[in-house]
């Protein structure tokens, strides 16, 4: 029986990758060792290193970036319906390996198991619903007024480059690689240095159902090295990014460089909002989730909790009560709900983001004061209370359990608190009026929006930011547009066409 984590992390890698004993970059059907510094990996729940691995390093991109033009060529070469037949294989071979995966995912990430194996459903999910539009993505005939047709080709990029974070490793590798790879493109994914062992495993998953080599290469590395030479790569065509917003910010600096787009999914400081004529059992039940599940570490988090005045203090109580219930522990645990951060920087950025909310003079409701926990990087689901929205904690994103209670009187008042906020990625309102509840969806400005509920998402649904929160669409039919570009096709039928020197009579200047 495998003993220390680094062992039992080996043998849960190893089903996927039979004969290798480590951990690398899966480039062209291969795991590769890369050529650059050793990666070291700290157990979150225990503050212990326990893994390390090469980053890939600019030899290996160039090398992935070649058998991703090779496979993409492979990919293309398949009809439509043959394609959307290996993705659904893809969701049937995740579906067959959903233990073995969310297991995987749980010690190598320190998330929690139980939201393992929904993430891993979801990613099954991702790819049965591409494999669908493989042969959906057709052009238009456009009507011109001459004796042409006109028509229009949806065509991949060829290569995407696909960077994620480490919050939900498994989930954004299949929120982006299905539809890139349903569009008929192939992809270099770069997940977080921190998280690649998901990602590998489902690379070499996608194989197996049937994917071309070189349509999905990972390349496991630091964003600074790998990913940035990867974006400087000719054959990358687009890059999607997952992230923060300053990385964002250096990513979309790289890609305007060589003149290549970009979509950024960035973070956010959603508002979640509660009248007082809302279900407030439901609403509460709702409030815990928004933040507490993932220990916050989600983009979409409710972090701001904006409460109407007359029931501020109630439901306030009623929030922190449920926070004090939550069950926090080790991610392997089944009963566990809340595991610890997945970081030792983000850790440190959480206890700090609590110590300037004490310092501005909010208070704990329930929950940390800012101290260290004695082992691992563990942080209790906290509320605080009295909080105003110029606050630093109500204004940047924490990114862990921590939700702040913001006062509000009319509805007014609480869409521009809602709105003031640089960001602009998700929101929500509890009301039994469902005049104000659409009211304030229209008014809200967020890419997703919810009504009496919070963190519902499926892949059928665009999913995107407004303002800092970043652009672009990554899910549902949006995302097929993102990942092709289209070509206008015209062709004579006309018997006798007019012969013309610039642009030809009846189209027009
Ligand atoms: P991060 O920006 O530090 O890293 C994200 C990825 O970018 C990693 O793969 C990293 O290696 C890479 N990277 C870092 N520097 C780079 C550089 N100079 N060039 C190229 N790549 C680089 O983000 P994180 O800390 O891993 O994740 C947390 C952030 O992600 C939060 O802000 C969160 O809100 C956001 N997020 C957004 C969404 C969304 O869909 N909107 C989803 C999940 C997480």
């Amino acid at each position: 029986m495998p003993s220390t984590l680094h062992e039992q992390l080996l043998a849960k890698l190893a089903p996927f990758f039979p004969g290798k004993e480590t951990v690398g970059s899966y480039v062209g059907g291969e795991l590769l060792a890369g050529s650059g510094a050793a990666i070291k990996l700290v157990d979150p729940a225990t503050g212990r290193e326990f893994l390390s691995y090469p980053d890939a390093g600019g030899e290996l991109v160039a090398r992935a970036a070649r058998a991703a033009v090779e496979g993409q060529r492979a990919w293309a070469a398949l009809t439509a319906a043959q394609r959307g037949r290996v993705m659904y294989e893809i969701g049937r071979v995740v579906r067959a390996n959903l233990e073995p995966l969310a297991q995987l995912e749980s010690l190598s990430a320190g998330k929690p198991i139980r939201d393992c194996r929904g993430e891993v459903t979801k990613v099954a999910e991702m790819f049965e619903y591409y494999a669908g539009w493989t042969d959906k993505l057709h052009g238009e005939v456009i009507p011109v007024p001459s004796g042409h047709m006109n028509y229009t080709r949806r065509e991949p990029f060829g290569v995407l480059l696909l960077i994620t974070p480490w919050n939900a490793p498994v989930f954004t590798c299949g929120w982006n690689v299905a539809p890139a790879i349903a569009a008929g493109n192939a992809v270099l994914l770069k997940p977080s240095e921190l998280t690649p062992l998901s990602s590998l495993a489902l690379a070499s998953l996608a194989e197996q159902a049937g994917l071309p080599r070189g349509v999905f290469n990972v390349l496991s590395g630091h964003g600074h090295t790998t990913g940035q030479a990867a974006i400087a790569c000719p054959a990358v065509k687009k890059v999607v990014f997952v992230g923060s917003p300053a990385t964002g910010g250096k990513i979309a600096a790289a890609a305007a460089a060589r003149g290549i787009p970009c979509v950024l999914e960035l973070g956010g400081k959603s508002a979640n909002i509660v009248f007082e004529d809302a279900d407030l059992t439901r609403a509460c039940i709702g409030a815990q989730s928004a933040i507490f599940a993932a220990a916050g570490q989600s983009c979409v988090a409710g972090s701001r909790l904006l409460v109407q005045r007359s029931i501020y203090d109630r439901f306030v109580a009623m929030v922190a009560e449920g926070a004090r219930r939550l069950r926090t522990g080790s991610p392997l645990l089944p009963e566990t709900e809340v595991g610890p951060i997945q970081n030792a920087r983000q850790y440190g950025h959480v206890l700090a983001m609590i110590k300037a909310g004490l310092r501005e003079g909010a208070q704990v409701a329930e929950g940390s004061d800012g101290q260290p926990a004695q082992e691992g990087f563990f942080v209790r689901p906290t509320v605080m209370k009295n909080v105003r929205n110029d606050m630093e904690i109500a204004r940047t994103e924490v990114f862990g359990p921590v939700v702040v209670a913001i006062p509000f009187d009319t509805e007014e008042e609480a869409v521009a608190i809602a709105n003031d906020s640089e960001f602009g990625l998700a929101g929500a309102v509890w009301t039994h009026d469902v005049a104000r509840a659409h009211r304030v969806a229209s008014l809200v400005k967020a890419g997703t929006f919810w009504i009496n509920t919070y963190k519902v998402i499926n892949v059928a649904s665009p999913f995107g930011g407004y303002d800092a929160s970043g652009y672009g669409r990554s899910s549902g039919t949006e995302a097929l547009r993102e990942y092709t570009q289209v070509k206008s096709v015209w062709v004579e039928t006309s018997a006798h066409p007019a012969v013309a020197f610039g642009y030809a009579p009846g189209i027009g200047a």
